[in-house]
């Protein structure tokens, strides 16, 4: 509300330019796709930072394992476009830009309030740092990462 409110009205006395500023301010890291049709900025940290080596997740990425951050879904602000949605399956839809392809990341049905973008969308991607492997299942054969971050089989988080 007083993000809201503060935008109000330095677009008022300012102009559109100065928004971006008072964005930088209050946001700990922001995010878009290649061509900045889909932007946001998030306003607390990632809860939960994972790799995952579902098969799912490679159809949606094309990349051999993700890396997405889940936020809690009010502490991030959208301000471009809305993105592209499809459904993988019925619990879980894939968004991604229709303009430029980019993959930006998944919403679960079972897990309400919550929505985790792939890091590759995030401005500052050093920052957030993976804590786990999920879908070891699913991994390719020829993928290693050497660490020892916790590795769960299936899902990391319970449904
Ligand atoms: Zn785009
Ligand atoms: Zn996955």
């Amino acid at each position: 509300m007083f993000i809201e409110v503060l935008q109000l009205g330095v677009q008022s006395l300012f102009g559109s330019n100065w928004i971006d500023m008072t964005e930088d301010i209050v946001s700990i890291n922001s995010g878009r796709c290649r061509c900045g049709k889909y932007r946001f900025r998030v306003f607390g940290e990632p809860f939960w930072v994972s790799y995952c080596h579902c098969s799912d997740c490679r159809k949606a990425t094309g990349a051999p394992v993700a890396v997405f951050a889940g936020f809690k879904s009010d502490e991030v602000k959208l301000f471009g476009e809305k993105a592209t949605t499809y459904k993988s399956i019925p619990e879980v839809k894939r968004l991604f830009c229709s303009r430029c392809g980019t993959p930006i990341g998944y919403q679960d049905a079972r897990l309400p309030g919550e929505i985790y973008y792939y890091i590759g969308v995030l401005e500052e991607q050093s920052k957030v740092v993976p804590q786990l492997h999920a879908w070891i299942s699913e991994r390719l054969d020829w993928l290693s990462i050497a660490d020892d971050l916790p590795r769960y089989q299936h899902f990391s988080r319970p449904r």
